[in-house]
């Protein structure tokens, strides 16, 4: 199913939730709806289901017009599917109950799936691993359990969209990491569209083919997880996604010389956004930058702050009048004076 979204804004009285959202979603893409809480996430998402109609603006799905300022095709006649983050299981219907309900009650449930409706269950339940477990009431699961039924009963139905908020956050951290493997499974098995709205920049870059970042009810910046990383093209996304740090100083053309150090360190920076650049800063992440021995050159720093984290430091180092975190393996002591360097390469791709 192909999406588009044009102009579309949501007003709640005289709050604005959403403004002027322009968004294209291809058949079978992955898109991640990343911001901060309240940006307006849940209430695109609730929209693309259409549990809620557009102040203004049109969606389209398959190219029909589905919500507009004057018109909305309501949810059970949509081809979607919906993870939430609490899981909303029903208590009095066991696991294999669950899946066979939207089988049943969707109205765009494809014949040939009604027809072999045990079939479909089953093949459902293996996908999330659940086939052993089809008997089972929902206070009988665990965590992780509960929220492959969701899954489960959000495809069984076989929609072309998936919409999920924020599905992983009530489980504990390992869970998490697995289920998104499983959620990345289930994507490729099922090949429709998802789209996942999360406020966890690593859940949104490693599972997500396109990162969409919110601010305030705008997009921020449309991008591959790789371009959201890597290319950020305003403070907020280089400070929401990447942690990075942003240094003050001056550009000549491609180079940029940190306030503080005369003009005897420079930083390349052709792929910097022009947004950084006509505000003398310089976006860099804390694992982008090197701490030394001070004869080695660049900026001089003192460590104000240690944090040890198994595999590296991290580390606030007060350099040329600025606060930077920054990432290294390399031990040293509070107050402890260090080179920061930048490596001379370009910002590449890993
Ligand atoms: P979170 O991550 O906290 O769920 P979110 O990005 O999903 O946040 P939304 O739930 O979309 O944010 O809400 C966006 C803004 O719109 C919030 O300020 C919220 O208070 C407001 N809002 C959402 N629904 C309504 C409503 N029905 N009536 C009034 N205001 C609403």
């Amino acid at each position: 199913m192909t999406i588009q979204l044009r102009e579309v804004c949501k007003t709640f009285g005289s709050y604005t939730a959403l403004r002027n959202v322009d968004l294209d979603i291809a058949d079978g893409e992955f898109v991640a709806i990343l911001g901060p809480s309240g940006c307006g996430k849940t209430t695109l998402l609730r929209m693309l289901a259409g549990f809620e109609q557009p102040t203004s603006g049109e969606i389209r799905m398959d190219g029909e017009v589905v919500a507009g300022a004057s018109s909305l095709i309501p949810p059970e006649k949509r081809r979607i599917g919906m993870v939430f983050q609490h899981f909303a299981l029903w208590p009095h219907m066991n696991i294999h109950e669950h899946v066979r309900f939207p089988i049943r009650t969707h109205k765009k449930t494809p014949k040939a799936i009604r027809d072999n409706e045990a079939a479909r269950i089953e093949q459902v339940l293996a996908l999330v691993g659940l086939s052993h477990l089809a008997k089972r009431m929902p206070h009988e699961l665990s965590g992780g359990q509960k929220q492959r039924v969701a899954i489960a009963r959000a495809i069984a139905a076989e929609p072309s969209l998936l919409l999920m908020d924020e599905p992983l956050s009530s489980l504990d951290a390992l869970l998490r990491m697995n289920m998104r493997r499983e959620i990345q499974s289930v994507h490729r098995e099922t090949g429709s569209a998802v789209v996942y709205v999360t406020h966890d920049q690593g859940e949104a870059l490693s599972m997500a083919d396109r990162i969409v970042v919110m601010k305030e009810g705008r997009i921020e910046q449309i991008g591959s997880p790789q371009d959201i990383y890597l290319k950020p093209e305003t403070e907020f996304v280089a400070q929401f996604v990447s942690k990075a740090n942003l240094v003050r100083g001056h550009w000549d053309n491609d180079m940029f010389i940190p306030e503080g150090s005369g003009s005897s360190v420079q930083w390349r920076g052709s792929e910097v956004a022009g947004y950084f650049k006509s505000n003398g800063l310089y976006p860099v992440r804390p694992d982008q930058l090197e701490l030394g021995p001070v004869q080695d050159g660049g900026l001089v720093g003192q460590v104000a702050n240690v944090q040890f984290q198994g595999k590296e430091f991290n580390y606030d180092i007060i350099a040329a009048g600025q606060q930077w975190e920054v990432i290294s393996p390399v031990p040293y002591k509070l107050n402890d004076k260090v080179s920061v360097t930048i490596p001379q390469r370009e910002l590449q791709y890993a």
